[in-house]
């Protein structure tokens, strides 16, 4: 079995898309994530990012599993026109957690219905099986570990293991210090740590409590973590590429393993 993970993003924008020469760098889609392991296709969230050929670039299987961490729309918003979805031959196993009263499939309902949206669930060709997310679970010979983010409305932080090797997907997590003794010890060690760092420690002052941490805190949490490589992902929408870049050439001086995540980058672990 080839126990290579690869591991490209396809959207670290938070809150909202941006386009435009100032965010061609970093890019201005959000969330979504790829991984590839054990033979798996896995889609961590599917927000603007999420493009059917990416995907089938990455990806030629026909089976392969989508982990979202909530529902707020900038994590969703690639889900109805995912074109895998229109493909008789692809299954695809969905996992997302019942939030306020609500299961995942009544959420995602509830986004591709009208008016919000023309095309109902029940018109997808593909076999979309919608679950629930236990505390840990197996997709082939893939482990993956969750853990429960602070965030407005909950969301779900995922660790995917395969041959040794541990992806940590931390996005729209709002920690209540600089060294959180139950995120650290669930990322400990981990080979790349994928984690929010929306705002400077300045513009936290005024959105506290909105769910996502700072640059400087994700950074040291990075460090008490051990984690091998990490990349600071869910930029704030107004952020250009300079400022990303001056943002980022600070931080990487004082941790050397800690750098900001481009859209359409690649890690192979
Ligand atoms: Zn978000
Ligand atoms: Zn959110």
């Amino acid at each position: 079995m080839d126990h290579t993970v690869a591991v490209k993003l396809l959207g670290v924008r938070g809150t909202v898309p941006v386009h435009g020469a100032d965010f061609a760098r970093f890019g201005g889609a959000t969330s979504c994530v790829l991984v590839r392991a054990g033979g798996e296709g896995l889609i961590l969230d599917a927000g603007t990012g999420l493009q059917g050929r990416a995907f089938r670039d990455f990806f030629p299987g026909s089976a392969f599993t989508m982990l979202i961490t909530h529902s707020h729309v900038d994590h969703l918003m690639g889900f109805p026109i995912f074109s895998p979805f229109f493909d008789p031959a692809v299954r695809c196993g969905v996992y997302l957690k019942t939030r306020e009263g609500r299961t995942g499939r009544e959420q995602l309902e509830a986004l591709m219905a009208p008016p919000l949206w023309p095309i109902r669930t029940d018109c997808l060709k593909a076999a979309v099986d919608i679950y629930d997310v236990p505390a840990a679970f197996s997709v082939g010979p893939v482990e993956v570990e969750t853990m429960e983010a602070c965030h407005p409305g909950g969301c779900t932080i995922y660790k995917i293991i395969c041959g040794g090797i541990s992806v940590v997907y931390a996005t729209d997590y709002e920690p209540e210090s600089d060294s959180p003794d139950d995120f650290c010890a669930f990322a400990q060690g981990c080979t790349l740590l994928l984690l929010d760092a929306q705002y400077t420690r300045s513009e936290y002052e005024r959105n506290r409590g909105f769910g996502h941490s700072t640059i400087p805190r994700s950074a040291a949490i990075a460090r008490r973590c051990g984690a091998e490589q990490t990349l600071l992902i869910h930029h704030d929408p107004t952020r250009t590429d300079r400022q990303l870049l001056e943002l980022e050439a600070a931080v990487h001086a004082q941790y050397p393993n800690v750098r900001f995540g481009r859209g359409g980058e690649e890690v192979l672990l």
